[in-house]
């Protein structure tokens, strides 16, 4: 801060000569009005993508164990999940499938009467406004975990392409909205989008897994989703958590080969890396607060050891003022809920206007 500013009439001195002059930042944090008008970035419900996951069958709704709150269903229990979610002002939800076969090829990850192909049409028969994204990988069909063909014990790059096009296809003649390939491999989003195009879907946006990292914050995911590994892990797929710079570069690339929005994945341990991801590229970007983030918030707040809400609060604010439009997260329901309280809480604070309170 410069001299100038500081004398410029807002020294502290006031009946204390013995003091210099100082600015009073604390004026603007004396007040909830005051805070309110000067907060640089608030959430809202719209920020919120819920991830939804999908099981075959009937009349399933299993809690999944590490992630309290969240839930398996099958395709009968999405219209009331979706009634929820939109009286909650929440507008998008993120498909994940829960095949019941598995094979070593993934196979039914692209039927036309897969999992998610079945639950994109009845929420959409259900709420023809909700936005479906899909997630498009191998990993949850096939029966080694792993998130493409294997050639050799290793994950083949290019013998999994077609898999992953003919999925994302699938999807979108399902009627999803947008397809969301998060497998890593490299030219998917070429390949996905050469395939939708001649499918017919010049329409059907692609929202890349751009920057996701090979990160232990996955773990619950992988019980939800019933997609570990058999053996190895992702790392020559995924990105390794010392990168910045790499995670620009696979933005680039998959902006290039046609991706319409990104996305950085885990976001709470890589808020740099939304951060320079948003400075750099002029695109829509969406972080994902991944399945770990939410378990540790919820197991310290059962221990009583933090306050689970407004933990997760700060947690999703922070990842919205790193530089992310829109964040994927199991928090979404309850933080739409809070957002809807805390509002209600500043409305009943304030003193009626006069004339207000004699209307009918
Ligand atoms: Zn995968």
């Amino acid at each position: 801060m410069s001299d100038a500013t500081l004398s410029d009439g807002h020294d502290g001195r006031r009946g204390d000569p013995e003091l210099p002059p100082f600015r009073r930042t604390r004026r603007l944090r004396r007040t909830a009005a005051v805070r309110r008008l000067v907060r640089e970035t608030a959430l809202a419900a719209d920020d919120f993508i819920y991830p939804l996951f999908v099981a075959e069958g009937h009349g399933v709704r299993r809690e999944i164990g590490s992630m309290p709150g969240q839930f398996q269903l099958s395709a009968d229990q999405l219209p009331a999940e979706l009634d929820e979610l939109a009286e909650l002002g929440i507008g998008a939800v993120l498909l994940f499938g829960l095949p019941d076969e598995k094979d070593p090829l993934g196979g039914q990850a692209h039927v036309p009467d897969g999992v998610v192909q079945n639950a994109v049409r009845v929420i959409k028969r259900h709420d023809p406004g909700m936005l479906v994204v899909t997630d498009v990988c191998a990993c949850e069909y096939t029966d080694h975990g792993h998130c493409g063909i294997l050639v050799g014990g290793e994950v083949d790059n290019d013998a999994t392409l077609g898999l992953l096009a003919r999925t994302a296809v699938s999807h979108a003649d399902a009627g999803a909205d947008i397809v969301a390939p998060s497998d890593m491999m490299d030219g998917r989003v070429a390949a996905i989008r050469a395939a939708l195009d001649a499918a017919g879907h010049l329409q059907t946006p692609i929202m890349a897994y751009a920057a996701k990292y090979a990160s232990a914050f996955y773990g619950p995911f992988r019980d939800a989703a019933g997609s570990a590994p058999a053996f190895g892990d992702r790392r020559s797929h995924q990105m390794d958590p010392g990168n910045a710079r790499e995670a620009l570069v696979e933005i680039a690339i998959d902006l290039d080969e046609g991706a319409d929005l990104v996305i950085v994945k885990p976001a709470l341990a890589y808020l740099d890396v939304i951060r320079q991801a948003r400075d750099r590229f002029d695109v829509p970007l969406v972080a994902y607060n991944v399945s770990g983030e939410y378990a540790m918030v919820k197991a310290a707040d059962r221990l009583g050891w933090v306050d689970g809400r407004r933990v997760a609060m700060e947690t999703l604010l922070s990842i919205k003022r790193a530089g992310a439009g829109r964040i994927i997260t199991y928090h979404a329901k309850e933080a739409a809920r809070w957002l809807r309280e805390d509002a209600a809480a500043v409305a009943s604070s304030r003193p009626v206007l006069a004339g207000e309170g004699s209307r009918p």
